[in-house]
């Protein structure tokens, strides 16, 4: 394992350098198993996201990344992955010290992911089905896919380096020019991509980032009018200031947003396999998992044994810094981000849930944003800990009755991304999972996914669907080619000639 310099310095990248900010302002990104700084970055202005978009929109304009084949276009993504797995230890080093995420996942589960999702939209890409309508044998249609232009792809601190690569990777499979703007929270990774895009010979301008805060950077990125799409991830108010922010300049969006997903356990269901899901579900990447099934609807049958084994396995769940092997649940990621589960711990006790287990900072680690897993039980779904994204190490209880309660209060959320259900019940499964209000929905399963598939939530978390083919929806616009195939009538207005009782059938707008 490499060894890292105390404390790295971090820069924007753009047309292919890496260079200061423009204004020469720069902050600090903290260990959050320590608080003390590890890198001084680049602090992006409207300047600085200028001369990115600028860049990127030449290469988009002029240059040859969406002229090129997308066989040509995979091989230098392919080149990518390569560098991502070359790389591997060195990565999962600079964003568990960045992240407080344990090493372990993601060493095993976030950077492997990140190569995959280059090698996946790289073969997608030669792939994308392309429709022709044949028209009554006198015309023939059809669907040409084009790159949409230059995407301004806004990312955030949890899990930083898979989620660039999620954006990052079809954008370019799917011949877009992106500026990237990732968290402040979590500025590192992003820089070594950066540097693995510049290793895989991309040409310059293809790939910018500008790193920076949300009001700074983010925002004139939003605004800026050579911008055509703006792919985000993060907290829904964020989104709907993005969709204000963009609107004058008509952004197109893919908004992948927050959630509250519920896991339904029933009493028929496999419960060693449910409670295992449950807490892996909700306590992996340290409960900062927009994913996170992070209210448990249970049977009250089978409640209080359910929720006795649940707490008994939470309480043991190993707290420590994150580069030791055996810990299960690292710091979080900024003391602001522990103020603020924190609070909403103690909120939890003053709606009157009552705290089991967890909660509070354990006594063996005064340093760094630790907190101890918490449950909460006596929970109602109207509280604000049932209704709110905590996105921190957090898991409220709730009892149902009957199978109708637990779809409705599986539904009664603003939120719509996952759900879970365990059921050893075939037809209800089936039942429950068409029922519920989310984007995904997994039966008898951990969140599992296949890339092919649709990825995005309902409601209030999220618009549109990335994953498969429907990213490159998201990052190509469809043109429609008609040609026809003969002579067919064109009525002749003007010249005098009466019109036929057929000519203007069909008159479209
Ligand atoms: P956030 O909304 O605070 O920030 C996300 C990004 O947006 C950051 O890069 C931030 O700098 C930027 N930003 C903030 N204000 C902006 C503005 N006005 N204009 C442009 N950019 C702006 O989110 P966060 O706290 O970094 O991340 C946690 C949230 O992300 C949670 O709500 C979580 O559920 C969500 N999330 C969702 C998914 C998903 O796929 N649905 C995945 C991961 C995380």
């Amino acid at each position: 394992m490499k060894t890292l310099p105390e404390v790295r310095t971090v820069r924007h990248f753009i047309n292919g350098e890496f260079v200061d900010g423009t204004a020469g302002r720069t902050f600090e990104s903290l260990n959050p198993a320590t608080n003390s700084p590890i890198a001084v970055v680049a602090e992006g202005t409207a300047e600085d996201v200028d001369r990115a978009v600028q860049t990127a929109r030449k290469a988009f304009d002029a240059g040859p990344w969406p002229r090129m084949s997308p066989a040509d276009r995979a091989r230098a993504l392919q080149r990518i992955a390569d560098g991502i797995d070359r790389r591997v230890e060195e990565i999962a080093l600079v964003e568990c010290l960045d992240t407080g995420i344990p090493y372990t996942q993601i060493r095993q589960g976030q950077i492997p992911r990140a190569a995959e999702n280059f090698r996946f939209f790289a073969e997608m890409a030669t792939r994308v089905p392309h429709e022709a309508f044949p028209v009554e044998g006198a015309f023939v249609n059809y669907i040409q896919r084009v790159p949409a232009g230059v995407a301004g792809l806004i990312t955030p601190w949890n899990t930083p380096f898979m989620l660039e690569t999620w954006k990052v990777a079809p954008c370019l499979a799917a011949g877009c020019t992106a500026v990237l703007k990732p968290a402040e929270w979590s500025p590192l990774s992003a820089a070594l991509l950066a540097e693995l895009i510049r290793e895989a010979d991309l040409p310059p301008g293809v790939f910018n980032v500008v790193q920076g805060f949300g009001e700074t950077a983010g925002a004139p990125l939003v605004a800026h009018p050579l911008v055509n799409l703006i792919s985000f991830t993060g907290e829904t108010v964020t989104g709907q200031e993005i969709m204000r922010n963009g609107a004058a300049t008509l952004k197109r969006y893919s908004m992948e947003l927050g959630g509250k997903s519920p896991v339904i356990v029933f009493p028929d269901a496999d419960l060693d396999r449910a409670l295992d899901a449950t807490i892996f579900g909700q306590y992996t990447l340290n409960g900062e998992r927009c994913t996170a099934n992070s209210r448990l609807l249970v049977d009250r049958r089978i409640h209080d044994e359910f929720v006795g084994r649940l707490v008994e396995r939470v309480a043991r769940l190993r707290v420590g810094v994150p580069l030791d092997p055996a810990t299960e649940i690292g710091p979080l990621i900024h003391p602001e981000h522990w103020e603020r589960v924190a609070r909403y711990i103690a909120l939890g006790q003053e709606e009157g849930a009552r705290l089991v287990t967890g909660g509070r900072r354990p006594a063996q680690l005064p340093v760094g944003n630790y907190l101890e897993p918490a449950v909460f039980t006596g929970v109602s779904n109207a509280m604000r800990i049932a209704q709110e994204e905590i996105f921190g190490p957090v898991l409220v209880v709730i009892p149902f009755e009957t199978e109708e309660d637990a779809v409705c209060l599986a539904n009664d959320v603003r939120y719509g991304l996952a759900a879970y259900l365990w059921t050893g019940d075939v037809a209800r499964g089936h039942r429950v999972a068409q029922a519920l209000e989310a984007g995904m929905v997994w039966v008898n399963s951990q969140n599992v996914r296949d890339l092919r598939t649709p990825f995005g939530g309902m409601k209030h978390s999220g618009i549109g669907r990335e994953g498969g083919r429907y990213s490159f929806d998201f990052y190509q616009e469809y043109k429609t080619i008609h040609i026809a195939l003969g002579t067919h009538r064109i009525p002749k207005l003007g010249s005098g000639e009466k019109a036929r009782e057929t000519d203007f059938q069909g008159l479209d707008g």
